[in-house]
């Protein structure tokens, strides 16, 4: 697998249908699971790994968000990469760049409120990357619902010629979602964060009950942090395709929590779809061994 560092030599890498996978490194199962899925599809995949100063906040975690790029190149090529693409601030952005990107509404609600300037930031880095290294696909995490809505809707307003795929959330064990993030927590942080997926799960349940209504869904979700001693930034029902707060599922929707559990701000959620008039819920996927997150291997 080659290590490149510019969208030049991206662009040369070509051959056939082309997948990008773009991440910002520390790579875990959910990432090496949207890299697998390209790989299935594509005759070369591209790994993106980039940690875009443009969708940090000041005083988020930027400074300290982990690195390793020997152990990233080692689990992308075992995944079935075929390029990293591994650029530095400088490569991606030669000028502090003084165009916008914002998809306007999307953009505004739950993480956008939450962290002001960050939805524009990972839409500029998607919008360089679409343009810098012309993918064919692209692949996203459906554990970040609402930067997959956003890209959606940012590549088919400015007609980028990128197919988007959307992967199920992959879960450790025990439920949690995985995230870089999760490096951060001790022991007794990485318990109290199991409150985010418990409470989806119950979530999960009720809705394949019959439960529909957002408030209800929401206040499962609510009850587990608070049993945990967790406060959430926002646990909020909307719809997948425009991140439109949402009354009922009454239309595909997805119920999202963020908490900051220690030293971790945290996000997750589950997909409810509308399957023949009933409700069915994306629970995501769990391993049945522990992550290469805590030093395992894949
Ligand atoms: P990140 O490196 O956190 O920016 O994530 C890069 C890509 O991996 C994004 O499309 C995320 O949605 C996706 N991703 C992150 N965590 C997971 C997970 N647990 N399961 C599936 N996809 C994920």
């Amino acid at each position: 697998m080659d290590v490149v560092s510019t969208f030049a030599e991206c662009r040369d890498a070509h051959a056939g249908i082309t997948g990008l996978v773009p991440t910002m490194g520390y790579l875990h199962e959910g990432h090496l699971s949207l890299i697998e899925c390209a790989a299935r599809d594509c005759d070369t995949v591209i790994v993106s790994l980039f940690v875009n100063p443009l969708q940090f906040g000041q005083g988020e975690d930027l400074a300290r968000y982990p690195a390793d790029l020997e152990r990233d190149r080692e689990l992308a090529a075992k995944a079935g990469a075929d390029v990293l693409f591994a650029p530095v601030v400088g490569d991606v952005y030669p000028e502090p760049p003084v165009t916008t990107v914002s998809v306007t509404g999307i953009a505004g609600v739950l993480e956008g409120a939450h962290r002001p300037g960050h939805m524009d930031g990972v839409a500029i880095v998607v919008t360089k990357l679409f343009a810098g290294v012309q993918p064919d696909r692209a692949y996203f995490g459906r554990k970040d619902a609402q930067q997959l809505a956003m890209v959606r809707r940012l590549g088919a307003d400015l007609s980028l010629p990128v197919l988007v795929a959307g992967c199920p959330t992959v879960r450790e064990r025990d439920g949690l979602a995985l995230s870089s993030r999760n490096t951060y927590l001790s022991a007794d942080d990485r318990t109290r964060a199991l409150a985010l997926s418990r409470g989806l799960m119950t979530a999960a349940d009720a809705a394949e009950a019959g439960e529909r209504d957002g408030s209800r869904l929401a206040a499962l979700v609510t009850g587990s942090l608070e049993a945990e001693g967790v406060a959430a930034d926002y646990v909020a029902l909307a719809s997948q395709a425009d991140v439109r707060p949402l009354d009922a599922v009454t239309e595909p929707a997805f119920l999202a929590v963020a908490a900051r559990v220690g030293a971790a701000r945290l996000i997750d959620n589950i997909h409810i779809d509308l399957v023949d008039g009933r409700l069915v819920a994306d629970r995501g996927v769990r391993l049945d061994h522990p992550s290469v997150l805590y030093g395992g291997t894949a």
